[in-house]
């Protein structure tokens, strides 16, 4: 199993819960998130690499931690996201 989703790079565990998102018969899917993969499909099917790292940018200025720990994920983001399947 991915610990981290292989379109935006978020964690599939995060300190959410259980992040992941959703095959066509309903089961969890292992290799993406709920925001980016649903019943089967992805959400966005026609984002680019570009769309992602905006989404995932504006995900980390709303999600926790504090100023530090965000810029640190920004500037570390593109980085991630280029190691997932998707944007290889
Ligand atoms: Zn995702």
């Amino acid at each position: 199993m991915n610990t981290i989703c292989q379109s935006c790079a978020m964690p599939l565990q995060g300190k959410q819960g259980d992040m992941r998102g959703s095959e066509k018969e309903g089961q969890p899917s292992d290799t993406y998130c709920l925001l980016c993969y649903q019943g089967g499909a992805f959400t966005y099917p026609n984002c680019s690499y570009e769309d992602i790292l905006a989404r995932g940018r504006e995900g980390i200025s709303q999600g926790p931690g504090n100023a530090l720990q965000k810029w640190f994920l920004k500037a570390t983001y593109p980085m991630l996201l280029k190691k997932v399947d998707r944007w290889k």
